[in-house]
Parts: structure tokens; C-alpha cells; sequence
């Protein structure tokens, strides 16, 4: 049976980015506190030169919220750098099925994507929701290598991750940045999803980093929990709505609930 749509059919569901286009700034945004996660300690040489952070100016500090997916020429979504990601339309309200127990409880719940290359267009279809520890802001995978199992097993790219924000807005905060800088050098396609159902205005969001700026304000930055990040010096976003997303109503994916 095919599932999958060509490329140019014009068939596609509307790209993810305008289902949100302007989402709103909400204070409760990153609260730059440092909270106890567990996060490795960098290499030695980086403790003893980066012990002192210099302060950003108020200016410089970049905007929590994510930039428009980026446009291209012939008004179709821009893809010449990236393969198109496809994911499944039924993938965030199934996911928030998966999460509700912790949603209730101010929880946040974390999942893994991993999926398929399948006629030049990467598919998602596993979810994998590992072992975890969570608090209202952060998720914590446990026992990773399980995660790596299913993966292998199924010969499945990891190709992003999928989070709940059960009380905040739709938004990357500077630790999950950092948690999909290590996505995105894996696999340059790969998305970060965030299912805020209490964010009206919008209640998921599909992210990357801007690339070249923003995977390398997050490649250089040596801090860790909650800290504010210079903007980059050309303006741009350090992350943003994906443009090479397509939510794919015929695409259809398992669970492997691991919890
Ligand atoms: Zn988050
Ligand atoms: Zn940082």
C-alpha cells in the first residue's frame, strides 16, 4: 500500500509553519534558573576557562520565541537544504493522549521520533517514549540505550523529539535547544515538537535551529539549565519554525512505550 505522496503532486497538507504563524510571547518564558538537572559536566579544560560566564547585555540577549520558517523563491517551502520531513497529522494529539497523566500533574513527557528514508523524503513512523523523569519545565531520558535498541532493531534514523510543555507557551527553552543541538548535528533534518495544550493561540510548534547561526550560538555555549543566549550577530532567529515539515494525514506510526 503507498502511503506516502510524491513530492509534487500539490496534494500536500498545509506545510506545519502556518498553522502557527505568530505565536505570542508569554512571561513565563524561560525563567533562566538553574534547576538540578542531570546534565554531563563539561570536559575539564572547558570548567577551568569558562568558570565565568560574561553577562549578555539586555540587548544582545536573543528572543525566546522562534523565528518564521524561512520562505524561499518559488514560494514553495524551501528544501534545497533539507529532505522533506513527514509527520504523521495524528502524531501530537496521540501524544498527548500518551502524556495526559503527567500533563494532569504538571509534568512534562518526552518522546523520540525515528522513522524512515523513503523516496528522497525522511518518514516518521515510531514513536518511542523512553523512561524518564520529569518536572513542569524539563524531561530527563533514562536508560537511553533502550532507545538505541528499538531504533537498530527497526533500522530506524532518530529523527527529532517531541515534548510537552503542560503549563508553559509553545517555545525551545534554552535547555531544549540544547537537547536538539545534539538532533540536529545527527541528523540536519531533524525536529524538535512541542505540545503546549494550555498555549491557545498555538498548541504545537515544529522547530530547528537556524543553521548556520543558531547551531553555532548553541555548539559555543559551555553553560547549562536555564541561561539566556546572545542573538546571533547576523539578526537571525536561533531557531525557528521548520519549513521542510509536511503533515502527512496517510502516514501512520507505532508507539514503543518503554516507561
Ligand atoms: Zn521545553
Ligand atoms: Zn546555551
Amino acid at each position: 500500500m503507498e502511503s506516502v505522496l510524491s513530492l509534487d503532486d500539490g496534494r500536500w497538507s498545509r506545510p506545519a509553519e502556518e498553522l502557527c504563524p505568530q505565536p505570542t510571547r508569554d512571561e513565563r518564558e524561560d525563567t533562566f534558573q538553574f534547576v538540578g538537572l542531570r546534565q554531563p559536566s563539561p570536559p575539564p579544560i572547558l570548567a577551568q576557562v569558562q568558570q565565568e560566564f560574561t553577562p549578555i547585555p539586555p540587548s544582545k540577549v536573543a528572543d525566546p520565541r522562534p523565528g518564521p520558517a524561512k520562505p524561499s523563491e518559488d514560494g514553495l517551502p524551501s528544501s534545497s537544504s533539507y529532505q522533506h520531513v513527514h509527520v504523521p497529522v495524528s502524531l501530537m494529539q496521540d501524544f498527548l493522549r500518551l502524556a495526559r497523566a503527567n500533563t494532569e500533574k504538571n509534568l512534562e513527557t518526552c518522546g523520540v521520533l525515528a522513522g524512515l528514508l523513503k523516496n528522497r523524503a525522511f518518514h516518521i513512523t515510531t514513536l518511542i517514549v523512553p523512561k524518564q523523569e520529569s518536572t513542569s519545565d524539563s524531561c530527563q531520558t533514562l536508560n537511553e540505550e533502550e532507545i538505541f535498541e528499538v531504533q537498530d532493531k527497526l533500522s530506524l534514523f532518530p529523527l527529532g523529539w517531541i515534548h510537552t510543555h503542560p503549563s508553559q507557551t509553545c517555545f525551545m527553552s534554552s535547555v531544549d535547544l540544547h537537547t536538539h543541538y545534539s538532533y540536529q548535528i545527527m541528523l540536519p533534518e531533524a525536529i524538535a515538537i512541542v505540545v503546549a495544550p494550555t498555549d491557545e493561540s498555538c498548541p504545537h510548534g515544529i522547530f530547528h535551529l537556524s543553521d548556520p547561526s543558531g547551531v553555532s550560538v548553541i555548539r559555543n555555549c559551555q553553560q547549562r539549565g536555564f541561561h539566556p543566549h546572545e542573538e546571533p550577530s547576523d539578526g537571525s532567529p536561533i531557531y525557528e519554525h521548520c519549513s521542510h515539515v509536511y503533515m502527512n494525514s496517510k502516514l501512520n506510526f507505532n508507539v514503543v512505550d518503554l516507561r
